[in-house]
C-alpha cells in the first residue's frame, strides 16, 4: 500500500486541540494494525521551541534524538505509545533557513528564489522524508496556526500541490473548526467556519471533513447547513462536543465511525478491526479511582499548566495503572517562604520540583526540597530539581551556607552545580544544551535500581550544568547515594537518600518518556509512594 497522508488544518481560532485531534485518529488508526506517524509544522521562524518561554507555546518536549520540539509532539508519544524523532516537527524557521542556506551553497545556481517553488518544495520534502526513514501506511500532518493566517499560507499551497500530486484518494485534509454557541437566542453558529473553509477554498483546498469543537450536539440542520455553504457531506461533518477528559475523544470521534469514514475517503476498503481494548482498560481506570491523593508541583511557570505539561500526565498515567486519583497542587517556588511553608505543603502526599532555567524562585525550591527531606516526604526533583537538592543538602547537612550553583552564583564559595566543561565555549543558546538519549549506569541495590529492575537505562536529557564530581564523597559520607552515572563521562545522573522514604533527584527527564500505556518507573514508584505517605508531625524549617 502506498504511505497515505492527512492533513490537518484549524480554523476561526488558535488552540483547539488539533494536537489532540490528531493524536486521537491516530490511535484509532493504530489500534487497526495501521503503521502511522504525525508529524507536525509550525508556521513560526523559531527553528525550533527549545528558544521559547514556556508562558508562549507551553513546555517544550524533548525527542529521543535531542531535538526541542512543540509539546504536541508529547501528545503524539503519550497517545500512540511510541517515539518521534525531529523530523516529525519543522518549524518555519527551519524550512527558511534550509533555503536560504542552499541558496548561499549555490544550490538554485540562476533562479530567483521564492515561496513557491523552494519553499513549498523544501516543506513536500520534509513531509515525504518521513517513510522514507521508515515505511508507514498514513501519515498525519498538522499544520499548526489557523487559516487565515499570513504565515500559513505557504503551508496551504504546499497541501494544494501534494494533493494534486498524490491523488485525491491518497490524500485528504480535515479541517478543525469552532460552532460558537449563543446563548441569548439558543444557537449554534456557522458563519464562523463557512468563511474558515472559504478561505480554505481560495487557497485551493478542499477540506474532507470537518471536526467541529462545539459545546452544544450539532443538529441534522446544523450538518446541512456545513456541507451546504462548505461541498462536506454531512455524514463528515464529525462533532468534537467538549469533555473535560481528552482520554475520551478517540472513542467519541470513533462512535461517530470517523476513523472508519476517513479510511474509506483514503479509499482503503480493506478494514481491519480496531483493538481499542488497552485504550479503554486505562480510561475505565481512570475514571473509578480507588485513592486519591495531591502532589505539589513546584515551579516557576506554574501559572500556564501546559509548562509542566509532561509531568502533569506522567502522574496521571502512572496515578490511573494504580486506580490512584492524583490531584496536583500547583505551586509557583517564588512565595514559599520558611513561614508560610506548613500551610502551603498542607494535605500533600509528594512533591515534585520541576526543571526549570535561571534564578527567579530558587530560593523557595531549595525549602521545598529541605521541608521534603526533613519530614520523610516523597520528593522527585527533575532536572534542576535534582541540582537545587544537592545546593540544599550542602548548605544544610555539609555545612556549607554558601553552596550554590554556577547558574545561580557564578561567585559562590561551594560551586555545587557547574556548567559543565563541553559548554564552556558554547555562545549560541539555540538547540546547544545537552539533549536527548543518554546513558546511565544505576547502582545496583539502590532504589531507583529496584524501580527500573535494571542496570543500564536510557534517559531523555536537557541541561547545561552537572554535579561537580569535586564534592561527591562529601555527599555520599553524609548520606547521599549517588545511585545512577553516566557510563562515559562519569557526570552524576541519580541521586537518592538514604535514610528517606522516597527522596529521589534525576538530572534527566523521565517525564518525556512516559505513555498512557506504558508509564514511567519513576513516575509509578513516586505516586505509589506518596498514597503510602501517612502525614507525619511536620518539622519547621529554622
Ligand atoms: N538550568 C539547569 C541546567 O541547565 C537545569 C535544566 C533543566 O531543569 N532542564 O542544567
Amino acid at each position: 500500500m502506498k504511505t497515505k497522508y492527512i492533513f490537518v488544518t484549524g480554523g476561526v481560532t488558535s488552540s483547539l486541540g488539533k494536537g489532540i485531534i490528531s493524536s486521537s485518529l491516530g490511535v484509532l488508526l493504530k489500534s487497526r494494525g495501521y503503521k502511522i506517524t504525525i508529524q507536525k509544522f509550525d508556521p513560526y521562524f523559531n527553528i525550533d521551541s527549545g528558544t521559547l518561554n514556556p508562558y508562549e507555546h507551553g513546555e517544550c518536549f524533548v525527542t529521543s534524538d535531542g531535538y526541542e520540539t512543540d509539546l504536541d509532539l508529547g501528545h503524539y508519544e503519550r497517545f500512540l505509545n511510541q517515539i518521534t524523532t525531529h523530523k516529525n516537527n519543522v518549524t518555519s524557521g527551519l524550512i527558511y533557513k534550509t533555503v536560504i542556506d542552499n541558496e548561499r551553497k549555490g544550490k538554485y545556481l540562476g533562479k530567483t528564489v521564492q515561496v513557491i517553488p523552494h519553499i513549498t518544495n523544501e516543506i513536500k520534502r520534509r513531509i515525504k522524508i518521513l517513510d522514507k526513514i521508515k515505511y508507514y501506511n498514513i501519515i498525519i500532518v498538522e499544520i499548526g496556526g489557523t487559516v487565515g493566517d499570513i504565515e500559513i499560507l505557504p503551508y496551504l499551497e504546499t497541501v494544494r500541490q501534494l494533493q494534486w500530486e498524490l491523488g485525491y484518494t491518497n490524500s485528504i485534509v480535515i479541517h478543525l473548526t469552532l460552532l460558537p454557541y449563543i446563548f441569548a437566542t439558543g444557537e449554534i453558529k456557522t458563519k464562523p467556519t463557512q468563511h474558515s473553509i472559504r478561505n480554505l477554498m481560495e487557497n485551493g483546498v478542499q477540506a474532507d471533513f470537518l471536526v467541529c469543537r462545539t459545546e452544544q450536539h450539532i443538529s441534522n440542520n446544523i450538518r446541512k447547513k456545513l456541507s451546504l455553504f462548505c461541498n462536506i457531506s454531512p455524514t463528515h461533518v464529525i462533532e468534537s462536543i467538549n469533555t473535560k477528559i481528552i482520554y475520551d475523544i478517540p472513542n467519541l470521534l470513533h462512535i461517530q465511525n470517523f476513523d472508519k469514514k476517513v479510511l474509506k475517503t483514503l479509499n482503503i476498503l480493506s478494514l481491519k478491526q480496531p483493538n481499542l481494548d488497552p485504550w479503554n482498560n486505562f480510561i475505565k481506570k481512570y475514571k473509578n479511582p480507588q485513592y486519591k491523593i495531591t502532589i505539589a508541583i513546584v515551579g516557576k511557570y506554574v501559572a500556564l499548566h501546559d509548562s509542566y505539561k509532561s509531568i502533569k500526565e506522567s502522574l496521571i498515567h502512572a496515578g490511573t495503572h494504580q486506580k490512584i486519583f492524583v490531584n496536583i497542587k500547583w505551586i509557583n517556588s517564588y512565595i514559599i517562604k520558611t513561614k508560610n511553608i506548613i500551610k502551603i505543603f498542607h494535605g500533600i502526599s509528594g512533591i515534585l520540583i520541576a526543571p526549570g532555567f535561571g534564578n527567579r524562585g530558587i530560593q523557595g525550591k531549595i525549602l521545598a526540597s529541605e521541608y521534603a527531606r526533613i519530614n520523610n516526604i516523597p520528593f522527585l526533583g527533575i532536572c534542576l530539581g535534582m541540582q537545587v537538592a544537592m545546593i540544599e543538602f550542602a548548605k544544610n547537612v555539609l555545612n556549607k551556607p554558601d553552596a550554590d550553583s554556577c547558574e545561580i552564583n557564578p561567585y559562590t564559595k561551594d560551586p555545587i552545580i557547574i556548567l559543565m566543561k563541553n559548554q564552556q565555549n558554547i555562545k549560541h543558546k539555540g538547540g546547544s544544551m545537552r539533549l536527548g538519549n543518554l546513558k546511565c549506569v544505576l547502582k545496583k541495590n539502590s532504589k531507583i535500581f529496584s524501580i527500573y529492575g535494571q542496570e543500564q537505562i536510557i534517559e531523555r536529557h536537557r541541561h547545561r550544568y552537572e554535579f561537580n564530581n569535586v564534592y561527591l564523597k562529601l555527599f555520599t559520607n553524609a548520606g547521599m547515594t549517588i545511585s545512577g552515572i553516566n557510563p562515559d563521562t562519569a557526570l552524576v545522573e541519580v541521586i537518592e537518600l538514604d535514610n528517606h522514604i522516597f527522596f529521589i533527584g534525576v538530572q534527566f527527564h523521565p517525564e518525556y518518556k512516559s505513555t498512557i500505556i506504558n508509564p514511567h518507573p519513576i513516575f509509578l514508584s513516586f505516586v505509589k509512594e506518596s498514597k503510602n505517605y501517612v502525614n507525619q508531625p511536620l518539622l519547621t524549617i529554622k
